[in-house]
């Protein structure tokens, strides 16, 4: 399924421009617009998801799991490590009713988040 009057389906169809980094059957992974550290890679299920809440796929979220890590050591932050976020709805802070994984690295991150 696509929405198209989703962003990253458009992204994901080729509708709107972005750097893809890596890709699998069902995910998709590409540079975050406005990165929030020196690695920020987002990777997301081709299929329009709007998020985590309403994700039932486990096969799906499986592949987008293991290709943020596949990302982080293409990217060279394994070693020195990484973070791998969902934000859901409101609180979450999530802006883009697409499921995405943020993949962020190569400076030390602060914890807990804002
Ligand atoms: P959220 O706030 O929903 O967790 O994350 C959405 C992310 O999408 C943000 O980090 C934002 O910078 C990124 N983003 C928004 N629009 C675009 C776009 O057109 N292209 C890319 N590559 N990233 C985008
Ligand atoms: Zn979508």
């Amino acid at each position: 399924m696509s929405d198209a009057s989703c962003l990253f389906c458009r992204i994901v169809a080729g509708e709107i421009p972005a750097t893809l980094v890596a890709e699998t059957p069902h995910a998709v992974a590409f540079r975050d617009i406005a990165p929030k550290a020196p690695v920020h890679i987002l990777v997301i299920p081709r299929r329009h998801v709007t998020s985590l809440a309403v994700a039932t796929d486990a096969g799906e979220l499986g592949e987008i799991l293991a290709l943020a890590a596949r990302v982080a050591e293409q990217e060279g932050v394994s070693d020195t490590g990484y973070r791998v976020v969902t934000n859901v709805g409101e609180d979450g802070g999530q802006s883009v009713g697409h499921l995405h994984f943020h993949v962020l690295g190569g400076r030390a991150l602060g914890w807990p988040p804002g």
